[in-house]
């Protein structure tokens, strides 16, 4: 019986506790006015999102633009199919990756203070990452920039969205998400979600 299981006590159990969580990251390359990819990142129960316009490079000299957006629920990370006209955000979403992330440190403390260093566990992007405030919190589009820190996972040649530009999730490219049509999210309703 579960339910009678003793809570773990002591700070050092939930300590390890808290650290052994798997924290959910995806990246949705999504064509709504403009192509651009959703970047997100698991942070108290919700994804911390930020949109990409040019989207992430392997390169670590090559710092990409992010604007944070809003947060989004958690079940939005595994969405890939198409958002009706009138709808926020109406166009067509692929899932281009998915994984877990892990802060290299305190993820809440640093994303607070817009310096936040961490890992990312994807089937494309691997190794470490860092996404860097450049505009205060307050502001009303709060920016930030996306980039590869240096290790065996970072390249300075080729590009990973040309190279891999299919969805993690079915294979499929933009087009054959568009013409499914299998899964439509809505703000009301959502299908097979
Ligand atoms: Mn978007």
């Amino acid at each position: 019986d579960f339910t009678k299981s003793p809570e773990p006590k002591g700070q050092k159990v939930r300590a390890r506790t808290r650290k052994a969580k798997k924290l959910f990251c995806c990246v949705q390359k999504h064509l709504a006015s403009h192509l651009h990819y959703d970047f997100r990142l698991e942070l108290d129960g919700v994804l911390k999102s930020w949109a990409v316009p040019k989207g992430p490079s392997l390169d670590p000299s090559v710092k990409r633009l992010a604007m944070q957006v809003e947060d989004h629920p958690i079940e939005y990370g595994s969405f890939e199919g198409v958002i009706p006209e009138g709808e926020y955000g109406a166009g067509t979403v692929m899932l281009w990756d998915r994984g877990e992330w892990e802060p290299v440190e305190d993820g809440h403390a640093d994303y607070q203070q817009g310096k936040l260093k961490f890992v990312l566990h994807g089937s494309k992007l691997r190794g470490r990452w860092m996404l860097v405030r450049t505009r205060p919190r307050d502001h009303q589009k709060p920016q930030w920039l996306l980039f590869k820190e240096r290790d065996e996972e970072a390249r300075t040649t080729g590009d990973i969205l040309e190279e891999e530009p299919l969805s993690v999730a079915s294979g499929r490219n933009m087009e054959e998400i568009a013409l499914d049509r299998d899964r439509v999210w809505s703000s009301n309703r959502n299908d097979g979600v």
